[in-house]
């Protein structure tokens, strides 16, 4: 048997409520399978601690989290705490530290699921997004501030290394799963340093792969045939930004936030991955029981995907379709008028 240790933060708002349904859904799943089992370690790192301690973990917080098998996440937000603080000191240096360099999102409309196209044709391809540079970098500045010629500079950088490791897993990615084509989103024609770069570095890889085949598609084209025909993409491989906002659009057209689920992967397995829903701490709902916990407990599946279980990877998703599928458990952004916990339960329910 296996034990995995999972390092459990639920973080703020909807957080807790949708990461306790996870746990649960994992916890039943060892009762059923007793080739699997868990420890959970909860670590209250968010805006709340932050308030009391002025910093959102402590000094060793990611010494503690380095022997973890994985990570489970909730979501980080409060209006007291700025973004940038809970983005700068708890969700990034986990990520960098962590080496999780691969943002990894499946965009897959589940049966029972209605998608806002006007068409039935199966969506099912993944984002890989590269988690670790690029355009969201600190580098920068603004200067002559409040005078006429005040500008602001944000560098975006791109390595040999942080290009290739991540077209290296798109393309691993898609060999392991068999799939065909890998898609590169750039934009190459405007941004005339980087995006060039980039596609000549992935493009090195894509040589590599003479099995898969390589297309380039603008990311404004990209964003349209999204909508036009998402049925024709496999495995979408974009930078930071333009894989922030391609994985947005993508959760859009498979029923919106509550079935967008993440990993934020460190391929080699030497560090923890960390797994969370795309969403947001989504305050608006916080608190009463209502928030959909799909797309968290979607995230804890692929971390067990992540540990090479994809029978158990696909037995959840399986019973979250059973659920959808018969409509009668719909929790209110589908519709209905199920809890957060009812949704959790009746998940349990077809599992095995
Ligand atoms: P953050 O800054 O934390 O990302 P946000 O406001 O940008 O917060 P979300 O918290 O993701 O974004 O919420 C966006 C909207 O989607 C809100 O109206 C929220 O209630 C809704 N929403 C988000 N997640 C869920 C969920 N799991 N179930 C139901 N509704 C959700
Ligand atoms: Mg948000």
């Amino acid at each position: 048997m296996s034990t995995y240790n999972i390092a459990v933060l639920p973080g703020d708002g909807i957080g807790p409520e949708v990461t306790k349904e996870a746990v649960k859904v994992l916890k039943a799943l060892e009762r059923l399978d007793s080739s699997i089992s868990f420890t959970f370690t909860e670590f209250p790192w968010n805006s709340e601690y932050y308030l009391q301690h002025q910093q959102m973990m402590p000094e060793d917080g990611l010494e503690q989290l380095q022997s973890f098998d994985s990570i489970l996440f909730g979501a980080i937000g409060d209006a007291r705490v700025p973004d940038q603080i809970s983005i700068w000191q708890l969700i990034m240096p986990i990520r960098k530290q962590f080496q999780q360099f691969v943002n990894f999102r499946p965009v897959k409309r589940l049966k029972g699921i209605e998608s806002p196209l006007k068409n039935d044709k199966p969506i099912d391809f993944v984002i890989i997004r590269e988690n670790g540079e690029g355009e969201y970098s600190n580098i920068g500045g603004s200067m002559f501030a409040g005078e006429d010629r005040e500008m602001a500079v944000q560098n975006t950088i791109m390595t040999r290394k942080g290009v290739t490791q991540i077209a290296e897993f798109a393309y691993q990615y898609a060999r392991e799963n068999n799939y065909t084509k890998v898609t590169n989103a750039t934009k190459s024609n405007a941004i005339i340093h980087t995006m060039t770069f980039w596609d000549r570095i992935v493009e090195e890889v894509a040589a590599k792969y003479s099995d898969i085949d390589y297309e380039r598609y603008y990311i404004d084209a990209i964003a349209a045939y999204f909508v036009q025909r998402p049925e024709d993409f496999q495995v979408v491989l974009a930078s930071n930004l333009f894989g922030d906002i391609l994985s947005d659009l993508g959760s859009a057209i498979v029923g919106g936030l509550g079935f967008a689920p993440s990993g934020n992967i460190n391929p080699t397995r030497e560090y923890p991955s960390m797994f969370e829903a795309v969403h947001g701490s989504a305050p608006d709902i916080a608190g009463k029981n209502i928030a959909n916990p799909i797309a968290q407990i979607w995230s804890a599946a692929l971390m067990l995907e992540h540990f090479g279980r994809r029978d158990l990877y696909e037995e959840i998703l399986a019973a979250i379709e059973a659920v959808l599928e018969e409509k009668q458990v719909q929790t209110p952004d589908m519709g209905g008028n199920a809890t957060t916990e009812e949704m959790g339960d009746a998940i349990i329910r077809k599992l095995g």
